[in-house]
């Protein structure tokens, strides 16, 4: 018998909270508040366990069964490598993320489209022929898949200026699911601008779930950072916007923040506090604009999270999504000293948040998870859209031997090999391979954020101690 390698524990006289230790199970998820005592038993297996008391082998086989003891490591490794087996072949679900334009009417100014005054010349947007396949395509995988639910998300560029794309494939889709028994969710990720309440009227029917949207900052900030392609301010807009639909969808707020913004997210999260419709939103989360150190050279895209040391967007789609409620990648959370911080701020003002742990494994791990572009090319996750190298497929042509060659690459990823026996592999499945492979070069290789982890624990002990505490008294 030995200590799981995916324990975590946080003395609470660290934090405050008291004498005893919060214990967390990665793998698992159990999450116990033990005495020291209890917690020390675990450094001592395999040494001396013949001498415990009743109490403490109780103790033990309490953790046990919870999973914080294990046999040997080996076998716990075959277990992880099943995990994230069972988690590629399920088929549980079917997830389709579809870029219905990649034009936008924001300039963002961490996008290198912002002053790209012809980008939506250019910008490629789904045709309703194009939509038409994907409808069939869709149903092609439904029946192959038998899912018990499929998860359409509609995203861009800005998904909202191609609205008759975006009705056609939640009106078709959901008569599709609908004739074969699956249960149907609908997200969009959106600026905001256009979503008015006709849309969400003209959605919900077909299982509209939630909308995110995003906010960079207080007024001022905002409207520097996400301003019109003419330079006029949109926080006004995005806010009122959403007083009118708080209460017909779930709303969330995403936010991506860097240095010269990240001050003045307390100032957006009072605001909001004080707005009627803040016990309406669903989640509010924040997370960093991630450089990248080299150079791209994307087409056609508008890419507003991923963007280059010189200002130039990734390979990758409007990432502005990651972070809030109806995320497409929510790994992209935990990147950034300030995260823990603005998480904290979120929390005390009482909105919904990420819990800086619970991050993954993220949508390229699942096979059956696909995003697809507008042009009806496919990818294994958003992070890749646009760089067809990396195209696992295509709606109209059987798959080219590049695609096959791309789909093996995203099939066979298990950055997590290189993470030795890090405790939070089950969560972080080695971090993000867009990440990596922009940063690194190579997406089969760890992105590590593990302090991030780390102090998503920390944060996510104090709640739980706190919790104990009330349910006690
Ligand atoms: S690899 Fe990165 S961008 Fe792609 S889904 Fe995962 S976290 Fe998101
Ligand atoms: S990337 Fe870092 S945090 Fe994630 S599993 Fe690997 S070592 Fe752990």
């Amino acid at each position: 018998m030995q200590a799981s390698m995916f324990n975590v524990r946080v003395p609470l006289e660290q934090i405050g909270q008291g004498s005893d230790v919060f214990l967390m199970n990665t793998f698992t998820d159990a999450q116990v508040i033990v005495s020291r005592d209890v917690a020390d038993l675990l450094d001592r297996l395999g040494h001396a366990t013949e001498f415990l008391t009743d109490e403490q082998r109780d103790a033990l086989a309490t953790l046990t069964e919870h999973g914080f003891v294990v046999n040997d490591r080996e076998g716990e490794r075959r277990k992880v490598d099943q995990y994230f087996r069972n988690i590629r072949e399920s088929k549980e679900q079917l997830r389709v993320t579809v870029l219905t334009t990649l034009q936008c009417n924001f300039a963002c100014d961490y996008c290198f489209q912002g002053d790209h005054g012809d980008h939506n010349k250019f910008a490629a947007k789904m045709s309703l022929e194009t939509a038409a396949r994907v409808v069939q395509w869709t149903e092609e995988r439904l029946d192959a898949i038998r899912p018990e639910s499929f998860v359409l998300t509609l995203f861009g560029g800005e998904p909202l200026l191609n609205l008759p794309v975006a009705y056609y494939l939640t009106e078709k889709l959901w008569h599709a699911t609908q004739a074969r028994g699956v249960r149907m969710l609908v997200n969009v990720i959106t600026n905001g601008l256009l979503l008015t309440p006709e849309v969400v009227d003209r959605l919900a029917p077909y299982g509209l779930n939630g909308v995110k949207i995003t906010l960079d900052g207080d007024h001022d900030t905002h409207n520097r950072m996400r301003p019109l392609r003419g330079g006029q301010g949109t926080f006004d807009k995005i806010i009122e916007n959403i007083r009118r639909v708080a209460g017909k969808c779930r709303v969330s707020i995403g936010g991506n923040f860097d240095e010269s913004s990240v001050d003045s997210y307390p100032a957006l999260l009072d605001f909001l506090r004080e707005q009627e419709f803040a016990d309406k939103l669903a989640r509010v989360s924040f997370k960093p604009v991630i450089r990248e150190p080299r150079p791209q050279q994307p087409k056609g895209l508008i890419p507003l999270t991923l963007v280059g040391s010189e200002g130039k967007s990734l390979n990758g789609t409007c990432m502005t999504s990651a972070g809030g409620g109806t995320s497409i990648c929510d790994n992209c959370n935990f990147l950034d000293d300030k995260m823990s911080f603005l998480r904290e701020e979120t929390k005390k003002r009482g909105f919904s948040t990420v819990d800086g742990v619970h991050m993954g494994p993220c949508e390229i791990h699942r096979q059956h998870a696909h995003t697809i572009g507008p042009d009806g090319a496919i990818y294994a996750c958003p992070g890749f859209t646009g760089d067809t190298q990396f195209s696992t497929g295509h709606i109209n042509r059987d798959q080219s031997g590049v695609q096959a060659a791309a789909a093996t690459r995203f099939e066979t990823l298990a950055a997590w090999k290189e993470c030795n026996d890090c405790a939070f592999i089950p969560l972080c499945a080695g971090g993000c391979s867009t990440a990596a492979h922009l940063e690194l070069g190579d997406m089969n290789r760890p992105n590590c954020h593990k302090r991030s982890f780390e102090a998503g624990v920390v944060s996510f002990a104090r709640d739980a101690a706190v919790r104990e505490v009330a349910t006690v008294n």
